[in-house]
Order: structure tokens, then sequence, then C-alpha cells
């Protein structure tokens, strides 16, 4: 198995990159944020649980979050390796991310970081706003406080897995094919070693 986490703030291009890097590497992309939004519009007890969260902009209860990603990564049958888009968001996530690969025989094999400075992800999600028709999309304090979210308590995550030399930054910035070639390169690049 191959497991990959795309990482980055909101509006990095991570779920732009994940649906070409799943194809290209024949993975299962699972994106917590895809998991919320389809629960709510849903309207299950899941998503009626987490709607205020998502609105907000703010981190969901880990043990909510935590739960729902072990049930949809054990949802899936001899699975070639996973893209997590998303999660793990924190130091408890991650713990609990290892956790539930070391019962499955498996590990994280490398974090991808897509590196896109505050202003330009305002500017790229007032953009998608405009067709995402996601609320959390639409307020520019809320894109704001998501990446200071971001750099408060998501970032370390980053350094967890460095620690461990699973971890490396990407340019974030420039066309989608310019962006899907670096990653691609850090991929192979890692699957060679
Ligand atoms: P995203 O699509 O990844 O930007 O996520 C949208 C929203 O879903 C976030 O602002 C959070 O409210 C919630 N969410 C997604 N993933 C997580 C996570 N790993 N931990 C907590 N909340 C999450």
């Amino acid at each position: 198995m191959f497991n990959l986490i795309l990482f980055g703030p909101p509006g990095s291009g991570k779920g732009t990159q994940a649906a070409k890097i799943t194809e290209k590497y024949n993975l299962h992309h699972i994106s917590t944020g895809d998991l919320f939004r389809c629960e709510l519009k849903n309207e299950s007890e899941l998503g009626k649980a987490v709607k205020r969260y998502l609105d907000k902009g703010e981190l969901v209860p880990d043990h909510i979050t935590i739960k729902m990603l072990n049930k949809k990564i054990q949802s899936f049958e001899n699975p070639n390796g996973f893209l997590l888009d998303g999660f793990p968001r924190n130091k408890a996530q991650a713990d609990a991310l290892g956790e539930l690969f070391k019962e499955l025989g498996t590990d994280v094999d490398l974090l991808l970081a897509l590196d896109v400075g505050e202003e330009e992800i305002v500017k790229r999600i007032l953009n998608r706003a405009k067709t995402s028709g996601r609320s959390d999309d639409m307020d520019e304090n809320i894109i704001r406080s998501r990446y200071q979210i971001y750099k408060e308590f998501t970032q370390n995550v980053f350094d967890y897995y460095k620690k461990l030399n699973k971890a490396k930054k990407v340019d974030g910035v420039g066309e989608i094919d310019v962006v899907f070639n670096r990653l691609c390169c850090a991929i192979d690049e890692h699957k060679d070693k």
C-alpha cells in the first residue's frame, strides 16, 4: 500500500491535485471536508452535529472526525493505498491515523505540503466561492480565520512527519499541471528511495 497525505492551507489546491494524483497512482481519495459536506447535504444526524463548525470554518471535534475517518478507511477491501486530504489536522488526529494504519499493517508513506501564502489563498477562495456554494468560502473573515487555524493548529502536523523524514514542501503557486508535475516528481523520488 502507498499512503499519501496531501497537506496545505484551505484553498491551496488539494482537492484539484488529489483528483489527478489518485487517478495516476490508483489511490482512494478521502477528503474529510467532502465527507462532512456530504453528511450536511443529506441532513444526517452527523451532518446536523457538524454544521455549526463547518459554517464558521472551525475544526470539528477530534472524536467525531476520527470516528468518521476510521469508518471510511475500513470500508475498503484490499485498497492499493489512500490519499488523505484535510486529515490529519492536528497531532491527536495524526496519532489516531498512526494507530489505525498500524492495525491495518500499513503506515503513512509521505506528506506533501502545498505551499501557498495567505493573500493568494484569500483570492483563490473568494473566486472559488462563485461556484462552490460553500458558505465558508464566501466571507473573507471566515477565510482568514480558517487560514489562522491552519497556521496555529494544523501546520504542526508538517513537523510531526518531518521528524519522521516523511514530509516535503511543494510550491503550490502556478498552473495546475505545473504544480501536479512538482507533486509527481516528489512522489516518484520518494518511491525510488
Ligand atoms: P476542508 O474542505 O478540508 O477545507 O474542510 C472544511 C471544513 O470541514 C473545515 O473547516 C472543518 O470545519 C471540517 N473539517 C474537515 N476536515 C477536518 C478535520 N480533519 N478535523 C476537523 N475538522 C475538519
